[in-house]
């Protein structure tokens, strides 16, 4: 006889960015589903990893992450948002950003829970939230600019309500909190235990001259947050899988007793290479302007054909309405484009859970500049 389990996620399936680079693949179609780019990360960066290697860097390194390496976070923290971060005891380095999201969450959530998900949500929050025993309170955000309804979080807070999770830049939308969308924040949590979880992935990869509102600028919201990042969008390199969190020691310290048993610890030379590398201000610094050249470069190819823009002021990736010449799902739109037009997107139906579909599909373009044209150049005869 076989050996059974009862699923802990009954309901859910392969991720929609492995379905749609899969699709892709056998279809030979070009990928702007599934976030990553596809132009070299800095040779400069990627022959620090090899120097530490060669210098013998290859066992163990702190559980919470290399020091040298905690400084240097902490003391760009310091430098973009102003924040008093202690190294020692307020960052653990984690293997990607969805590590330091899953164990913020398996972290505080006990069973009945609630936890307060913007949708479109990025697509580990509610599977991980549900895993934890916890409830997702969903809301939508306003289509088609996509901004927080403050007043309906207001009425959507309970006893219960255990967290708010925000994402700014916004995937998969572009959107970007402004120090509006904080200051209500700040009105709504003040004086409850209520905890935040915010996930800055995309902290600078933000445009048209917007500063990014990260939780580390506003003592009142860091002291109830969980701040999580990854090194794989700031340097290009998505598959190196390495991030950190950022939280006040109270909540830390157990933060770090699940981490612990868990990963423990992460790749020792990745750490080194990127203590060293991270004194390069520059490289950070730039990157808005960089990526913002790509949207703004994606945008012009894409008004030649009957997709509609829905701008984005950060992250990879930029929406397109086609509520103007198809009827289709989402769904089936995007599988249509790879297979017949050799061209791959995501569905943004795919990051609500009831599968609310506004007829936009969301486009990564995060490419170089021939992917992009040679993308753009098979929708022009779409109809
Ligand atoms: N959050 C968001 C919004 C993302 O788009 C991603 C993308 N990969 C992550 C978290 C996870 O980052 P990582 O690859 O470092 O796990
Ligand atoms: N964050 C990336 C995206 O939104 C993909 C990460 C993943 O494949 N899980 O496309």
């Amino acid at each position: 006889m076989q050996p059974t389990i009862v699923s802990k996620l009954p309901h859910v399936g392969t991720t929609i960015f492995t379905v749609m680079s899969q699709l892709a693949a056998e279809h030979g179609a070009i990928n702007l589903g599934q976030g990553f780019p596809d132009f070299p990360m800095s040779a400069a960066l990627t022959g620090l990893v090899s120097k530490a290697m060669q210098e013998g860097h290859n066992q163990y390194v702190h559980m919470n992450g290399l020091p040298a390496l905690r400084e240097a976070l902490a003391k760009k923290a310091s430098r973009l948002y102003q924040a008093a971060i202690d190294p020692n005891t307020d960052i653990t380095v984690t293997p990607g950003g969805t590590y330091a999201i899953y164990t913020a969450l398996t972290t505080v959530l006990q069973p009945g829970d609630e936890v307060i998900v913007f949708e479109p949500a990025y697509d580990c929050y509610i599977p991980t939230i549900e895993l934890n025993g916890a409830k997702a309170v969903t809301i939508s955000l306003k289509y088609p600019d996509y901004s927080i309804p403050w007043d309906t979080v207001k009425a959507s807070i309970t006893p219960r309500t255990r967290m708010i999770m925000i994402n700014t830049p916004h995937n998969p939308t572009g959107a970007v909190l402004s120090a509006e969308d904080m200051k209500a924040l700040s009105a709504i949590t003040a004086g409850t235990n209520i905890l935040i979880l915010s996930d800055e992935v995309y902290e600078h990869l933000i445009f048209d001259g917007i500063a990014h509102q990260s939780i580390l600028r506003y003592p009142d919201l860091y002291a109830r947050s969980f701040v999580c990042f990854s090194f794989g969008k700031t340097y290009h390199c998505t598959g190196w899988k390495l991030g950190y969190c950022i939280a006040p020691n109270h909540l830390m310290q157990d933060f770090r007793k699940i981490h612990q048993f868990n990963c423990f610890t992460c790749d020792t030379p990745k750490q080194v290479a990127l203590a060293a590398y991270l004194q390069n201000e520059a490289d950070y610094l730039n990157l808005g302007t960089f990526m913002q050249a790509k949207r703004d470069y994606f945008r012009t190819l894409m008004e030649k054909t009957p997709f509609r823009c829905v701008p984005s002021h950060g992250s990879y990736f930029e929406c397109y309405s086609y509520e103007g010449f198809s009827k289709e799902t989402d769904k089936e739109l995007a599988i249509r484009l790879t297979k017949e037009y050799g061209i791959a997107t995501i569905p943004v139906s795919s990051f609500y859970r009831d599968g609310e579909d506004n007829k936009v599909l969301r486009f990564c373009f995060a490419k170089k500049e021939e992917t992009l044209e040679k993308a753009v150049s098979k929708l022009t005869s779409l109809k």
